[in-house]
């Protein structure tokens, strides 16, 4: 499968990675659109959230785990945060492996500016 993000958590594309573990991989976005822009992502190939399951109950889960750990280890964790997640294309999904984008370290304004 031609996937960015399954190639990043192969190891075939280099990230900058910032949390790991069996099932969750978050690495720095390369076009950073805050002082912290971090992308959480399965290590399993999801599409987009349309395609979540209750068989990934635990990886979403350790997903949101990973968020809060990653929040707090950047420091941003009191003074705040945004977790975003694209879905096809009226919301802007670029890359077809599920991600949720970790911004943060300044003020990111009204969520529709
Ligand atoms: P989407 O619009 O929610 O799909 O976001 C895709 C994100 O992936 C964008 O913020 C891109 O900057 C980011 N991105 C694309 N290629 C890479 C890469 O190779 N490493 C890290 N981030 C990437």
């Amino acid at each position: 499968m031609d996937c960015l993000f399954c190639k990043i958590v192969e190891g075939t594309i280099p990230s900058t990675k910032v949390y790991e573990s069996d099932s969750v991989l978050a690495f720095r976005d390369i076009a950073p659109a805050a002082p912290v822009h971090i992308l959480i992502i399965p290590k399993k190939h999801i599409a987009t959230m349309n395609d979540v399951t209750g068989e990934d109950d635990a990886v979403m889960a350790e997903l949101f785990k990973a968020a809060r750990e990653i929040a707090k280890e950047q420091g941003i964790a009191e003074s705040g945060y945004r977790l975003i997640n694209n879905v096809n294309a009226d919301g802007g999904q670029v890359v077809y492996h599920l991600h949720v984008h970790l911004l943060g370290g300044k003020n990111v304004g009204p969520l529709l500016a």
